[in-house]
């Protein structure tokens, strides 16, 4: 069987048996891979440490068998990232990032531009203050959301199409995202700005893999926030293993000045 050639990203990994791993990658050619490395923890010539979770590498490796399992036969480690695992904070905002990654893209065609942000999103975090993490965490659910197609409406109403601005605007990412106030009724659950919702849009327009040189007051942060929450909670399969982690993370960087029921 032919051996094909992958630019990678390591999600994630676990032990198998004695000697072996079962890795999940995400492969700019190929989107997510979940392989089988055989001996992977004995064979330091094969892989070294390049199947660590958040690595770049260069990876070879066979189409998955009947087993649903590709086969990994070599890596060679580009960008380990030790960075990442020097602190708490950016270790688990980077598995947050990986696992959103794994659950929106789980059986789907491969996209270079995930690849590219998820790429960018892990090479911000490290440099970046508790503030700025907490925005590249945005910009990066953003931009997952949109690839992925599930992007709530922000700009106008989802039922109506109502494109007023009044101090406060109703979301609902089941409903489809915005709501004006006469659609939405008594589904007040989340309300906020339609300027949050204004700065989300316009950040789209931005280079998909730039997460430095943004700038967002207090209430962009915790409103955009209250809003990817919503649409992820929404499209996500099943409930993130990393999420009590970064809703921590995020208390502590995130001024507390919203209140998402609203005055
Ligand atoms: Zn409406």
């Amino acid at each position: 069987m032919k051996l094909l050639r992958s630019e990678a990203i390591v999600l994630r990994r676990i032990d198998y048996g004695e000697a072996d791993r079962i890795v999940t990658l995400y492969a700019r050619d190929a989107g997510l891979i979940k392989g089988f490395a055989a001996h992977a923890r004995g064979s330091r010539r094969r892989f070294g440490a390049a199947l660590e979770p958040f690595a770049r590498i260069t990876l070879h490796w066979q189409p998955a068998r009947g087993d649903g399992l590709a086969r990994l036969r070599e890596a060679e480690l580009q960008d380990l990232r030790p960075d990442l695992r020097a602190e708490l904070d950016t270790l688990s905002l980077a598995a947050y990032g990986c696992e959103v990654l794994e659950a929106l893209f789980a059986d789907g065609e491969p996209h270079a531009d995930v690849f590219d942000v998820l790429e960018a999103y892990l090479a911000a975090l490290p440099a970046g203050t508790a503030q700025e993490r907490a925005a590249y965490k945005l910009l990066f659910e953003l931009r997952l959301l949109r690839a992925a197609g599930y992007l709530p409406h922000l700009l106008h109403c989802a039922e109506c199409g109502e494109t007023a601005t009044p101090a406060q605007v109703a979301f609902s990412a089941e409903r489809g995202g915005r709501l004006c106030p006469s659609c939405a009724g008594s589904d007040f659950r989340l309300r906020l700005s339609p300027l949050t919702l204004g700065t989300l849009a316009r950040c789209l327009n931005v280079a998909a893999d730039r997460f430095t040189g943004f700038r967002f007051g207090s209430l962009t942060m915790a409103e955009g926030a209250a809003v990817l929450g919503d649409a992820l909670r929404v499209h996500l399969p099943h409930a993130l293993r990393s999420q009590a982690f970064v809703d921590r993370f995020l208390e502590n960087a995130t001024p507390r000045q919203y209140d998402k029921n609203g005055p």
